[in-house]
């Protein structure tokens, strides 16, 4: 196939012909999640490029980036070291550049909605030894941190990071049989609508450099061409044509869709091994008695977490009940996305099941359940391509299949202009940004 002409636009939508500078590199986005919409901003902040997001949905971020309570994780839920020192890095710097956008940042450092619990329970997977030891590690690195670069220390004193509580503090409030070790924390919440929000006005209206942005877009094929850039075909969800677009980059954010473009490129093998996890979320009105209760999360197994999303609202998963499957091949819709019937009674589950370990918890109000996708690192053996559903407990085990790790960016060029980002937690998404336009101003200066 011949090299594309620099922009060869067709149009899955009008809205972007006069935003075409045609001196100007192509950069076509697939998936208008926070990985597609941070790629698009930090790469529009050039200058020097024509860039087009494409989302199959009506509206941006509706998919994961619509499903999470925003943890500001601080690795204390990894028992892998390296990914637990990881996201300290990680959130530390997402809270230097957005820390505005947390949720109780009116409130004290000290308030407990600023605070997040962690339960280890007698029948862990992980010995309390070994989950301390993380721990410790996590402090340690912290205190490095702040020792280096004291505008780090946005977590408060390296030594309040974590303390162990004593029982007297989380009996009234959690099935205390069951717990090990309580542990407090410095982990907070975002204020994820504000931000998510906040992102897209960024990216729908930017005067300068504009990004073109494409919903109701669904990318269904990908070529490369002989001479370098890529065309792709896809198909606008709402009129139901079809249409071509050429573009000298391509940044794959699709997601749960990432592996299923790289087989169209033939570059499998070449990139790294993740599965799709389908996870059900639900919210629930709380009552009265949880409402200022610090979030909560029970470890390392298959138990359950609490988000505290302040004004009442809580978020809750159970493990046995929030996986739904998993799977190393690539649906091309939420295919296990279930009946509203299902999701009703799914989360009346996750809110008896969450009572077992917050007893208060049976008397919250469900008004939602939601559906999204979870990526980690999981070797091909263990899941042996399939779609599995049924007792996925197993995903819980940190030694099987190099579950528990998600130390790497997610980002990869595999072959010359084609960048794959994979998001593996929302809060990897600016970081992942600058990685998608240094790759691909790297090629830019060789173009
Ligand atoms: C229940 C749940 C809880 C979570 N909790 C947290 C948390 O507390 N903290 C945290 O940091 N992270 C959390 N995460 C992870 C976080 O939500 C994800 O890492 C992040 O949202 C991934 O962003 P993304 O843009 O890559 O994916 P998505 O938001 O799924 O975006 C991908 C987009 O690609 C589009 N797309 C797919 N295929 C095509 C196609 N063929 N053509 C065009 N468009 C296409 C989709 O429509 C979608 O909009 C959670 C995730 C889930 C599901």
């Amino acid at each position: 196939m011949e090299k594309p002409r620099r922009v060869s636009y067709a149009g899955f939508a009008v809205q972007p012909r006069r935003n075409i500078d045609r001196l100007r590199p192509t950069v076509a986005i697939i998936g208008g999640g926070v990985g597609g919409c941070c790629s698009a901003l930090e790469l529009a902040r050039t200058g020097k490029l024509n860039i087009f997001l494409l989302e199959k949905n009506r509206e941006l971020m509706r998919e994961s980036s619509d499903a999470t309570p925003g943890r500001l994780g601080l690795g204390f839920h990894y028992s892998d070291k390296a990914t637990a020192l990881r996201f300290l890095h990680v959130t530390v710097d997402f809270i230097k550049r957005f820390g505005r956008f947390r949720q109780e940042i009116t409130r004290k450092q000290s308030h407990p909605l600023r605070r997040g619990r962690y339960f280890i329970m007698k029948n862990s997977l992980v010995s309390v030894q070994d989950i301390l030891k993380i721990y410790d590690a996590i402090k340690q690195e912290y205190a490095k941190m702040v020792g280096k670069d004291p505008t780090s220390e946005v977590l408060g004193p390296p030594d309040d990071i974590y303390r162990i509580m004593k029982s007297h503090e989380f009996e009234e409030n959690v099935h205390i049989e069951e717990v090990a070790m309580g542990i407090e924390t410095a982990e907070e919440l975002l204020d994820w609508p504000r931000l998510r929000e906040y992102i897209i006005n960024q990216v729908t209206e930017r005067k300068e450099n504009r990004v073109s942005v494409m919903t109701n877009s669904k990318v269904v094929a990908i070529t490369a061409c002989k001479g370098g850039g890529y065309i792709l075909e896809g198909l606008n969800t709402y009129h139901g044509c079809a249409a071509k677009i050429s573009a000298d980059f391509v940044v794959n954010s699709s997601w749960y869709n990432i592996s299923k473009f790289n087989q169209l490129l033939g570059i499998s093998s070449a990139c790294s091994k993740r599965c799709n996890r389908f996870k059900a979320i639900a919210t629930v009105q709380l009552p009265k008695e949880l409402i200022n209760l610090p979030s909560m999360f029970f470890c390392m197994g298959p138990f359950c977490m609490f988000s505290n999303k302040g004004n009442g609202i809580g978020m809750i998963t159970l493990a046995p009940e929030t996986n739904i499957a998993v799977t190393s091949s690539s649906p091309d819709e939420l295919e296990s996305d279930l009946h509203q019937d299902e999701k009703l009674a799914k989360g009346k589950r996750i809110v008896k099941g969450v009572s077992k370990f917050i007893p208060k918890m049976r008397d919250a109000k469900l008004t939602k359940v939601a559906i999204g996708v979870i990526q980690t690192f999981l070797d091909e053996d263990t899941i042996d391509h399939g779609f599995k559903i049924g007792n996925l407990d197993f995903i819980h085990d940190p030694t099987i299949g190099g579950i528990s790790k998600r130390n790497y960016s997610g980002v990869e060029e595999p072959i010359p202009g084609y960048i794959i980002n994979a998001c593996m937690k929302l809060i990897y998404c600016f970081d992942n940004a600058k990685l998608v336009k240094d790759a691909i101003v790297r090629r830019y200066r060789q173009f």
